[in-house]
């Protein structure tokens, strides 16, 4: 991933209100396109622009080829808000970030896809399962109209309860439920976010179900998969993580963490 700052110049009459609600709408058409990582764009006023600091997950991520109908409506209102389209300045490699899937952009697609997240990590939860790396949203590209709104904002909602249970693990059983219940809206909104990727893109699109506590950690390591009942266990864990993984259902999970080591 890489840091960048865009730099919008005033350009224009204006004030700080409409200059301040027209950069906040072109940003989050950004986040919402999988463009722009993370939920906050520290801005700063010198001279006379507005620069904005960003993670992005490749280079040429901010080309409007790939946005939505909405951010090509924000782009185009910068103007009237009294600023210039931005420039853009690629400050280095993100040092705390993960690196970005090679596929797309070499042209490829992956063989399948893992869809996962968790708290601490503000990438696309699209991963390639060969590379287990994140796919950007609107490189992966399942939907022609580039937004990915609720996508985004699930994976706000699973990190919200994912830091929850992570500071407080036994606290709140109900955080828990949520996250590794199979049938939770969380969970069962996450599928079906992943099927219709999956449909999308034809290809199998697996779906990380996270498990963190068990209540019977004896038979934690023989458990079967929770959608069908079969047999998932794998010999050797898949990434170093999964230890189960459903081919039917499309499912991996792990141990749950309670019971390891
Ligand atoms: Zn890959
Ligand atoms: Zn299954």
């Amino acid at each position: 991933m890489w840091v960048a700052e865009l730099c919008f110049k005033v350009i224009a009459d204006t004030n700080y209100a409409t200059a301040e609600a027209a950069l906040r709408t072109y940003l989050e058409a950004l986040i919402f396109q999988g463009q722009v990582l993370g939920r906050e764009w520290p801005t700063h006023f010198a001279q006379d622009s507005f620069f904005c600091r960003v993670v992005l997950p490749s280079q040429d991520a901010l080309l409007p080829l790939y946005h939505s109908q909405r951010g090509q409506t924000a782009l185009a209102q910068l103007g009237a808000a009294g600023l210039s389209y931005p420039q853009l300045a690629i400050l280095g490699q993100d040092l705390m970030s993960n690196h970005t899937d090679p596929c797309h952009q070499n042209g490829e697609q992956p063989a399948a896809y893992i869809w996962y997240s968790r708290f601490a990590q503000m990438n696309s939860v699209l991963y390639c399962a060969e590379h287990f790396a994140p796919v950007p949203l609107y490189q992966a590209a399942f939907r022609q109209h580039q937004d990915y709104e609720d996508v985004i904002r699930w994976q706000l909602q699973f990190q919200a309860l994912d830091e929850v249970q992570m500071q407080q693990a036994s606290v709140l059983p109900s955080t828990e439920r949520s996250l590794q219940g199979l049938h939770s809206q969380l969970n069962q909104q996450g599928r079906q976010l992943a099927r219709e990727c999956a449909n999308a893109l034809q290809r199998s699109v697996y779906y990380a179900l996270y498990s963190g506590t068990s209540a019977d950690c004896q038979n934690e390591t023989s458990k079967i998969c929770p959608s069908c009942g079969g047999a998932w266990r794998l010999n050797e864990p898949w990434h170093g993580l999964f230890d189960f993984r459903c081919d039917r259902c499309y499912l991996v999970s792990n141990i749950a963490w309670q019971c390891q080591g």
